[in-house]
């Protein structure tokens, strides 16, 4: 698969996909379909009257509390951050994502089956230049001793920290810079992860439904459950890194920073991209094609709450 960087880009031809929602447990299919220039990533809920339309946007995040769900006018579609990562590493700007259920299938728990099924349905470069944002001005974000530190960067950086008290995981720390390669082989294999008590409380409750050892690393107080054992010794950190990429791909736009990410989760991820749009002179736009900072055209964010003007059509 080639793309350049500095053209939008959309899938070359449709592909389909199916499995179990993680928390529904419910089966779903999925029709990947290409779209036109400035459409953006959009889900569709083709179970549904009128199959309406939700924009994959940071401001249409609904639910943080354990995964990633995307609402709009009540309609959601939840677990869409490794799905998200992928489609952002391989450059796909425009993407119809039509889907049966409200839970994006979770696959075995990592990125890799995604990558398989954009690898078959291939990129197609579009007529339209890509539009990416610099973070200009540092700022930070924090929940308890959790945080996030954003500084300007030429490329996407991140650093992530994790610390679970748990002989197998501990305290883990990754850095990874933004690179379709790097991603394959370094964290789109990393797998969901919980601990065993946590998911037996999960499944009281009636979520985690579709949680299994296929598709989650489950940790009990002295070890590892799965028989295959851990993908990476660090896997945890790893996913987390995967997790950062996908809720950071909510964006429409690429991003341009460093971050240094801190016993985070997915609500703090949200939070940057909110608060990176809240201030004016947080984040500019710059094309993709001139992305080196000498070169970055100066755009001013137009308004506080900045809508961009690529926009998903949405309905
Ligand atoms: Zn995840």
């Amino acid at each position: 698969m080639h793309y350049d960087l500095f053209s939008q880009h959309t899938v070359g031809a449709e592909a389909e996909f199916g499995g179990t929602g993680l928390h529904s447990g419910a089966r779903v299919n999925v029709r990947l379909r290409p779209a036109p220039p400035h459409h953006g990533i959009v889900f569709y809920r083709v179970d549904l009257p009128g199959n309406p339309a939700i924009a994959a946007r940071h401001d249409n995040v609904v639910d943080t509390s354990l995964a990633t769900v995307l609402g709009s006018d009540g309609v959601r579609v939840g677990t869409v951050e490794h799905f998200m990562a992928a489609v952002r590493v391989l450059g796909i700007d425009n993407l119809r994502v039509e889907i049966d259920g409200p839970e994006m299938p979770v696959m075995d728990g990592s990125a890799v089956p995604y990558l398989e099924v954009l690898a078959r349905a291939g990129l197609e470069r579009q007529e339209a230049s890509k539009t990416c944002l610099r973070v200009e001005s540092p700022f930070t974000v924090r929940q308890g001793d959790a945080y996030v530190r954003v500084r300007p960067a030429d490329v996407l950086h991140i650093d992530y920290t994790i610390d679970f008290p748990h002989p197998l995981v501990g305290r883990q720390h990754f850095a990874w810079r933004l690179d379709a390669g790097a991603f394959r082989r370094e964290l789109a294999a990393a797998r969901t992860f919980g601990f065993l008590r946590e998911v037996e409380y999960l499944q009281s409750k009636g979520l985690a439904l579709g949680g299994s050892l296929d598709n989650a690393v489950v940790f009990d107080d002295h070890g590892v459950l799965n028989a295959e054992g851990l993908r990476f010794p660090d896997e945890c950190v790893r996913h987390k890194v995967l997790d950062f990429l996908g809720d950071l791909a909510l964006c429409p736009f690429p991003v341009f920073a460093h971050f240094e990410a801190h016993k985070a989760g997915h609500a703090l991820h949200n939070q940057v991209l909110r608060e990176m749009f809240r201030r004016p002179g947080h984040a500019r736009f710059i094309q993709a094609a001139t992305a080196i900072p000498q070169k970055v055209i100066h755009q001013p964010v137009p308004s506080i709450y900045w809508k961009p003007p690529v926009l998903a059509r949405t309905g």
